[in-house]
């Protein structure tokens, strides 16, 4: 017998309307590309992103249609959000760091019919325009006094589009599985594979983040993504903060500049930052060198690589800045763990609070977890065991965009491989030994590359570390520790190792230490272990 209880679709443009009706008047500050700090309301967002999507519609849109996004985190690019998955079209976001030949990949892929761009991004657009012959036209996020003169066809300006649309739009009742939104993960490995979110998975997505312990989002915060729009939707924040009337702060470029994100920070009074942890190092970095605090901040959401200790207790110790470790990935929307207390751990002391705020976090409702070995049988949860972590909830991919189970990531039982290494302890704290490609096997044993940089971390010569895996002729692969000193800081490699003693097992310390004056990273902060390793293949570890 079914319920009698009303079949209404979870739909992106619900949140819209929500937003409109209920928290109107609040907030939305951008730092743009053409205007230093622009501010306006939810309602102008949502009434805008209904002219865009008459806009889309008079342009011969279909359901389903992708339109790609290449820009940062401002108010125009929330607008497509709502834009266009609110019509029934993709919104797929486009990274604009990875490499030419991923952005023309991605692009013929997804069979994008127009592009959305920042003006900065025109020119390397222009450059790609040969090898992305299917794309119809693009939309030029400025107005006309700003718009350039361009080789791209097609080239429309954003606010000249809007202007000539009514505001009067009804959102279509799509079914709730419409696809919404794509996003193409990293693929440090092979091509880029794209995954497809849709309305029900991203509404679901923001209930969950939003709960107390998860984000604790509300109407009296105001939000600042670091994390790019470009990057698995950032969180899900674009739709998470319009759902509970939370201000919203946009960085624009101005997400690595340290001096710039603490006035933003501070002048809009942002209670949570989200971001990778690479982010944080420069907005620590400034602070400590400025003499500054942090003032209204209470919380930040980091993940997307570890959090270093030494990173949440800079936070809570001088800056009285709470820290939440989330774990996730592209393919879950992201959200699969948040790290917050539970009761009865009001009593545990410094050391042990910090200890367990390092793990990933335990699982959200809505994302199931579990550990298996290499036969596939469920691992323990004991905090020691050790296993491929698996996922699965109604957030999650059940296959990757025009792969049809091609993606090797799915298991027969529905469970999706998430290529982690975790544990997982009694109390339901997962913890991320290493990414399978990541991890070093040394004599058959494996060494976690992250607890070696996190002990790494908390030296003060040490402003950055990474550890990967060398070729070694007795034990196949020894660590070796690449670090970048921090500021005025020589590197005594004989010290740091000896730092290690006590903190892991003697045969995890590395064997060697190599002095860089900068990482490799990735188009989204993290630090890229595969050029790494490409950079170290040769090199010779001492005998
Ligand atoms: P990619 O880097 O492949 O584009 P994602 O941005 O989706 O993909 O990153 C997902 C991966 O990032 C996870 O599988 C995990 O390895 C790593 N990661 C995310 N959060 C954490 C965390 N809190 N601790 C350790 N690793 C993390």
């Amino acid at each position: 017998m079914h319920g009698l209880m009303m079949d209404t679709p979870l739909l992106i443009s619900s949140i819209a309307r929500h937003a409109e009706k209920f928290h109107g008047d609040r907030e939305i500050v951008s730092v743009t590309m053409d205007d230093p700090r622009h501010r306006y309301t939810i309602r102008d967002a949502v009434r805008r992103s209904r002219q865009l999507a008459n806009a889309l519609a008079r342009m011969g849109l279909e359901t389903g249609d992708r339109v790609a996004t290449i820009a940062w985190n401002d108010y125009r690019h929330l607008e497509i959000y709502y834009g266009v998955s609110g019509s029934g079209y993709v919104c797929h976001t486009i990274n604009p760091r990875l490499f030419p030949e991923q952005l023309v990949f991605i692009i013929n892929h997804a069979e994008d019919r127009w592009i959305c761009t920042d003006l900065v991004f025109v020119p390397l657009l222009e450059k790609l325009l040969p090898q992305i012959p299917n794309v119809e036209g693009f939309i030029v996020m400025t107005d006309e006094a700003h718009m350039p003169d361009t080789s791209l066809p097609n080239a429309l300006c954003y606010e000249s589009l809007l202007d000539a649309e009514s505001a009067e739009f009804e959102w279509p009742l799509l079914d709730e599985r419409t696809a919404s939104a794509l996003c193409y993960t990293s693929g440090t490995t092979g091509d880029p594979k794209g995954v497809l979110y849709d309305h029900r998975s991203t509404v679901l997505h923001a209930f969950a983040s939003v709960a107390p312990d998860v984000m604790n989002l509300s109407s009296r915060d105001v939000v600042l993504p670091v994390v790019p729009l470009f990057h698995v939707n950032a969180w899900g924040i674009p739709y998470s903060a319009l759902m509970v009337g939370a201000k919203l702060v946009f960085p624009g470029p101005k997400m690595g500049d340290g001096e710039a994100l603490y006035a933003l920070l501070e002048e809009e009074r942002v209670t949570v930052a989200l971001g990778v942890p690479t982010v944080w190092l420069a907005l620590l970095q400034y602070c400590e060198q400025a003499g500054k605090t942090l003032e209204s901040l209470d919380r930040t959401v980091i993940g997307g690589a570890a959090v270093p200790r030494a990173m949440i207790e800079q936070f809570e110790k001088v800056q009285d800045v709470r820290t939440i470790q989330g774990w996730g990935m592209t393919e879950m929307s992201p959200l699969g763990t948040a790290n917050t207390p539970k009761a009865g751990q009001e009593g545990l002391g410094d050391e042990e609070r910090l200890d367990l705020a390092t793990k990933a976090g335990r699982g959200i409702f809505g994302c199931e977890l579990r550990i298996v070995d290499d036969h596939g049988t469920e691992l323990p949860w004991d905090g020691v065991a050790y296993g491929a972590l698996q996922v699965r909830g109604p957030w999650i991919c059940s296959d990757y965009f025009k792969l049809a189970g091609a993606g090797g990531s799915h298991k027969e039982d529905g469970w999706f491989d998430t290529g982690d290494v975790a544990t997982i302890d009694a109390q339901g704290y997962m913890a991320i030994t290493d990414r399978t490609k990541d991890v070093i096997k040394s004599g058959g044993e494996w060494i976690s590359s992250i607890e070696l940089e996190n002990a790494a971390i908390g030296h003060p010569a040490v402003a950055e570390a990474a550890v990967i895996g060398v070729a070694h002729p007795k034990w196949t692969e020894r660590p070796l520790l690449v670090v970048v000193a921090a500021k005025g800081q020589e590197i005594d490699k004989q010290a740091l190792l000896a730092f290690f003693k006590g903190k892991v097992a003697d045969w995890w310390i590395p064997n060697d230490v190599a002095v860089v004056d900068e990482l490799p990273h990735t188009a989204t902060g993290k630090i890229k272990k595969i050029e790494l390793r490409r950079q170290f293949a040769d090199y010779a570890l001492p005998e």
